[in-house]
């Protein structure tokens, strides 16, 4: 083992630039605590607490049964592939060819190897703050300047355009936009996308990368958009990513996919044909039957998200101290904890940020909801409602508790 000079192990220069997920690493002390005895309501993981849907498990068992258990093709096998080219006609209009669609271990995979398949070291990747944590991560990892756009919860988490302009260089290689957003549940009309591609159409080179992971998941009745849809021009120069973990509660399936130019789809496949042996075959099957199969899981999935966010966004708007905008997608909750910060809980911890706020709840009340400061927006924190309706209230009742004993 090759030593670092304080004796420890080496890490290369490239990964010395990333951090680890701070929602993994919190989930990941709400499990220690529960596996020592602690009762603990884990609201930090984005995922879905229902099962994956029969039929999707049926067609995984029937996929073993068949043999589908050899490598599968480095960018996904063509079923599947032509199963998303359905999926991307039917849903958001939008036609690609079978070179023009990858397939990941995960959507953010798909993300990971559209990074590496296109940044330099320079480039820069606008994103909105509060970002989805890995959008920061992997912009570092391959050297890349992560140019961060503020937001706030008065425009309702958006991003403006005059700041997207403001924000291009021409070193800008992407532009992020996740809608419905990560943590913040935000999601652009198609006004607001149409805003938003005005500018860009005027930046030839700047690249787009739509994470539309949450699709399924928005409250208003109002059809949702993607902004390849709302402008073709920039289809050309858009990776359109999406997956089945969040829509059809397959998050250890490992699933995600993105319809975008061949060059960069090429480029991407390329990338991925060294990072991995391709996405699971068994899955892939699981998933073409998710994209093909009855949807109204997804519908059932929806308006349960859509009940709990109601319930949880007015029990925290409840809570004196707290604000917390209803959110228009997605399944997390993002409110303000300003008024908390100087204070002291009741067991004696000072709040100076919102990561000693979340920290303090997690050890004094067993909850655990993840630092605002990992998604470069505080001081806010994230709370997932994708949890029963009973840990909700719960959860509920200790935050009032902890937010009502500090002086
Ligand atoms: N994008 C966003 C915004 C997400 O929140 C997540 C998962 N938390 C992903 C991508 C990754 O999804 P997948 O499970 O398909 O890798």
């Amino acid at each position: 083992m090759i030593k670092a000079a304080d004796g420890g192990f080496h890490r290369s220069a490239a990964l010395a630039a990333i951090q680890p997920s701070a929602t993994i690493a919190i989930t990941q002390l709400a499990r220690d605590l529960k596996k020592a005895g602690q009762d603990v309501i884990s609201l930090s993981i984005g995922e879905p607490d229902f099962p994956t849907p029969d039929n999707i498990q049926m067609a995984a068992l029937r996929a073993i049964q068949e043999g589908q258990t050899k490598y599968p093709p480095v960018g996904g096998i063509l079923e599947l592939k032509d199963a998303v080219r359905r999926k991307f006609q039917r849903e958001n209009s939008l036609d690609y060819l079978p070179a023009e669609i990858i397939v990941g271990n995960g959507c953010k995979q798909v993300i990971a190897t559209a990074m590496m398949a296109t940044l330099d070291p320079g480039d820069e990747v606008i994103m909105a703050a509060p970002y989805y944590v890995s959008y920061l991560q992997l912009a570092n990892l391959f050297a890349a300047k992560p140019v961060i756009v503020a937001t706030s919860i008065d425009n309702g988490f958006l991003m403006r355009p005059e700041d997207l302009e403001r924000a291009i260089t021409p070193r800008t290689k992407w532009v992020i936009l996740n809608s419905p957003g990560n943590p913040s549940g935000a999601v652009y009309s198609r006004y607001a996308l149409s805003a938003l591609a005005e500018v860009l159409v005027r930046y030839p080179h700047v690249m787009v990368l739509s994470d539309d992971i949450y699709e399924h998941l928005v409250y208003s009745e109002d059809k949702y958009w993607t902004i390849a849809e709302i402008e073709p021009r920039l289809k050309e120069r858009t990776l359109t990513a999406n997956g089945v973990s969040k829509a059809y509660s397959m998050t250890g399936w490992r699933i995600g996919y993105g319809g975008g130019p061949a060059p960069l789809i090429q480029a991407m496949e390329l990338a991925q044909s060294q990072l991995t042996g391709g996405a699971c075959r068994i899955s892939q099957w699981a998933a073409v039957e998710a994209l093909d199969g009855p949807q109204e899981s997804v519908r059932q999935a929806r308006e349960i998200f859509l009940d709990r966010r109601n319930v949880i966004v007015a029990a925290l708007n409840k809570i004196p101290g707290l604000t917390c905008r209803a959110p228009d997608g997605a399944f997390y909750a993002y409110p303000s904890c300003r008024n908390f910060l100087g204070r002291t809980t009741a067991g004696g911890r000072r709040v100076q940020t919102d990561e000693d706020f979340c920290a303090a709840f997690l050890v004094e009340h067993g909850v655990s909801a993840v630092q605002g400061a990992a998604f470069g927006l505080s001081p806010h924190f994230r709370i997932s409602f994708a949890a029963s309706m009973e840990s909700l209230d719960e959860a509920c009742n200790r935050l009032k508790e902890f937010c009502r004993a500090m002086t």
